[in-house]
């Protein structure tokens, strides 16, 4: 039987004690019939709060960082043990927003990963091309490099990840990568974790950027495509919920 698609809200800076809570409620009582895995990946701060909101749902809770480290002076940082004692399912790692702004290299990337998988944490593992990059014709030199990364540091674990393809020039920009676009760098990827694997589980490959109620079937169609990676849409429950539905 396949694997469940996976729909991972990414709600990034946003939130407050008020508005998660409607906005976990909402989405609880809307994916009551889901036939897809739900996780919202949530402000560091409010871990404790979703937490306890998703306790005895199927609402999975993600980090959307963690650090390389296993503790000490590493001041804004938080590791994967720390997230285990929270409920934390999945981390992002490797967002483009975090590799632009905090200069993550792809073996930091491939090291948060690494710590993810040894406290039992999803790592989600984000890559994608810039818009530079796309119209050198580099798409699939980046993706595949980015990844490399963290299949040569992860070995025989790397059927425990999943990834997130992200076209940069996507990420809430309301551009959308085609279906067709987003299936043929899903299928180099989908290469790559095989030729890389030992197991033949299928490694979730998501797709992220602009993904919202009004597209999302027809990416999620793509043989390739195995969920999103939701950044704006997840912060509007109908919105979520229309996205979750899509994903059958
Ligand atoms: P977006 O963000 O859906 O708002 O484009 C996706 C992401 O950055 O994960």
């Amino acid at each position: 039987m396949p694997k469940k698609k996976l729909i991972a809200g990414n709600w990034k800076m946003n939130g407050s004690i008020a508005a998660n809570d409607a906005l976990v409620r909402a989405v609880i009582a809307g994916m009551k019939d889901a036939a897809c895995q739900v996780a919202v990946c949530v402000p560091a701060p409010y871990l404790a709060q979703v937490q306890m909101l998703r306790h005895g749902t199927a609402l999975e809770l993600g980090a959307q960082d963690v650090s390389r480290h296993e503790q000490g002076a590493y001041t804004g940082e938080w590791s994967a043990t720390m997230l285990k004692e929270f409920g934390v399912r999945y981390a992002i790692v490797g967002h483009s927003e975090r590799r632009q702004y905090h200069h993550e290299s792809d073996q930091d990337v491939a090291d948060k990963a690494k710590a993810a998988l040894a406290h039992g944490i999803t790592p989600i593992v984000c890559v994608g091309e810039t818009l530079a990059e796309r119209e050198a014709g580099q798409t699939e030199l980046v993706v595949k490099r980015q990844l490399a990364a963290v299949i040569h540091t992860n070995g025989h674990c790397i059927s425990e990840i999943v990834v997130a393809y992200e076209p940069v020039w996507a990420i809430g920009t309301g551009k959308t990568a085609t279906p067709e676009q987003a299936q043929q760098v899903h299928a180099v990827l989908r290469a790559q974790l095989h030729a890389a694997s030992t197991r033949d589980d299928r490694v979730p490959i998501l797709y992220g950027g602009s993904m919202n109620a009004a597209n999302a079937a027809s990416l999620l169609a793509q043989p390739d495509i195995d969920g999103g990676l939701i950044g704006g849409a997840s912060l509007k429950a109908p919105d979520f919920l229309q996205i979750i539905a899509a994903a059958r």
